[in-house]
């Protein structure tokens, strides 16, 4: 076999254990997943990530008044094993030491952590790793800062020489500044540090969200020493000014990838007008099958053949499941569900794209089925701390359960374990973003893998999945609207005559279909939305240079 190619692989979060809380959501569950995938196939990747002191906040629900509130606690993580190593990286007028730790557990063990909490920094400087995703631009810019910057020192420290450093988000982009930096030292100019430092990188680009792409102005970058020694002109012509992480990553790098096929074509009229950038190519996310799927619902899915035998076993495997889920919702919300009502799963970030509360959008539609305990939903999800639209969502949905208290939950604290309850054990997974905002999604490829059908519009990765009424459904044709009203009443339309008209009859009057259809969505799915696919497409399409 050729020399795989080595790859320094930079993310703000890794969601490698539900308690270890270095993650917020998506982003951290693909790197988590990632780097398992890696450790388990013996390919030569180095993560750099950050250890953070308390990490992305737990949200939890003031229950009288149906809020959502937001609480820090100090995180302490045994396992971890100090490298001996510290690196200093000058931010903001003062030289911050940065300490690495090398993560040793949960089959993970190629992941490097910086931490500026250590002796000899001071109060503020100790904090850059205090909070995942700082709220303030300063403070993003200093971890940003900690990431690139530090990582790159941490790997020169570790003795570690990639081939190919992998930006997963624009946060590490600071990393191409520190490449930039060591090839002028080393005596070559601007534009020749900058086409080099090209050739060495790869980027992945997340959200369609706007509001995602994080900006800074030039003068804060050059004041926090973001900079090293760059100049404004010189800044502008990498990202623009005011100055975009996603813009300058994407000319910073030989190739990109967006993370599904349809967000490829969204990400490439997104950033049209960007001159001078990468190609964006089209990989679509996966996830790392032991940590998300029951192995037992695999292997009978596997031998499944349609005979009245498979089908009782792969039902009673997924009714284990669904009495599973139904245990811990008692244990978290004193609530007993019914193992025998259609059970429909949703967690999500609480994102007004995501729109968690459209089923609820006409009450003579929803009420009678949740009155009559036909259905039941299970809702989780966090709204970011300082977002107000999001936090109003997760009220509208608390305001929801009062209403019907039998039979619309919420779980408070949305975390891995729920996101693995909750794709184990519903009976349907329901996902209703605007198309095209939801980039790949890959709670649904969870839910698909245990037999969890999946009742979604055509956006993320679905359209590349979906055979209606085989392994799942759609709704709506793939439309899209310039006018969100209009957009979502339409939506809401299509969505509704799907549950009436197929999901509810096929749940409720023709199990057989509904067994052949968890079989098929298992089956369907495997290979494709499996982490090995995923890992493979980065070394052959982006790591290797052909
Ligand atoms: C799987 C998962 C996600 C990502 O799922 P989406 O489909 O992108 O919403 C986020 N958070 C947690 C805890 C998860 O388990």
């Amino acid at each position: 076999m050729r020399k795989l190619p080595k790859v320094a692989y930079f993310c703000m979060e890794y969601a490698i254990e539900s308690n270890v809380k270095l993650y917020a959501g998506g982003l951290g569950i693909l790197a988590g997943d990632y780097m398992k995938e890696a450790c388990d196939n013996g390919y030569p990747v180095i993560g750099i990530g950050i250890k953070w002191k308390q990490g992305y906040g737990e949200q939890l629900i003031d229950k009288e008044n149906c809020r959502p509130y937001d609480a820090y606690v100090n995180r302490y993580y045994d396992f971890l094993k100090d490298t001996g190593i510290t690196v200093t990286v000058r931010i903001n007028q003062r030289d911050v030491k940065v300490k690495v730790w090398q993560y040793d557990a949960h089959g993970v063990n190629n992941l490097y952590l910086l931490d500026t909490d250590v002796d000899g920094n001071d109060g503020d400087a100790r904090w850059i790793t205090g909070q995942l995703y700082g709220w303030f631009g300063e403070e993003r810019v200093a971890q940003e800062m900690v990431l690139g910057i530090g990582g790159v020192r941490a790997l020169r420290a570790l003795g570690f020489e990639p081939d190919v450093y992998h930006f997963n988000e624009g946060h590490a982009l600071f990393a191409g500044f520190e490449l930039i930096r060591e090839k002028m030292a080393k005596g070559q100019s601007f534009e020749e540090a900058v086409e080099n430092t090209r050739k060495e990188v790869v980027f992945t680009t997340h959200t369609p969200v706007i509001q995602g792409n994080e900006s800074h102005p030039i003068e804060r970058l050059v004041y926090m020493g973001a900079n090293l020694g760059m100049t404004k002109k010189q800044l502008k012509a990498i990202g623009g000014s005011p100055f975009n992480m996603t813009v300058g990553a994407l000319r910073l790098s030989r190739l990109s990838n967006a993370v599904a096929q349809l967000h490829k074509e969204t990400a490439n009229k997104m950033w049209r007008k960007v001159r001078n950038r990468s190609e964006i190519i089209g990989i679509t996310n996966a996830i790392h099958i032991p940590t998300w799927v029951d192995s037992r619902m695999l292997e009978l899915a596997e031998k499944y053949d349609g005979s009245a035998k498979a089908r009782e076993e792969l039902w009673n495997r997924h009714m284990k499941n669904k009495r599973d889920l139904i245990d811990f919702v008692e244990k978290r919300t004193g609530v007993r569900l019914n193992p025998d009502a259609l059970l429909i799963g949703f967690s999500r970030r609480a994102a007004p794209y995501k729109r968690s509360n459209l089923i609820f959008t006409d009450r003579k539609f929803i009420e009678p089925l949740l009155k009559s305990g036909k259905l039941q939903i299970v809702f989780s999800g966090k709204a970011h701390p300082l977002d107000d639209v999001g936090k109003r969502i997760v009220s509208d949905i608390l305001e929801v359960t009062k209403l019907y208290p039998n039979s619309v939950v919420f779980l408070e604290n949305y975390d891995m374990e729920i996101g693995r309850a909750l794709t184990r054990g519903a009976d349907v997974w329901l996902n209703n973003p605007r198309r095209p905002m939801e980039a790949s999604g890959t709670s649904g490829m969870k839910a698909a893998m245990n037999g969890v059908l999946n009742v979604s519009i055509l956006d993320g990765w679905w359209p590349e999945a979906c055979r209606h009424g085989v392994n799942g459904w759609q709704f709506g044709d793939g439309r899209q609207f310039e006018d969100e009203a209009q957009c979502d009443a339409h939506d809401f339309e299509v969505l509704k005559n799907c549950l009436t008209r197929e999901v509810l009859p096929a749940y409720y009057q023709d199990r057989n279909k509904w067994i052949d259809m968890m079989a098929a969505s298992i089956n369907t799915t495997r290979d494709q939305f499996g982490m090995k696919r995923m890992l493979d497409e980065y070394y052959n399409r982006m790591y290797i240079v052909k």
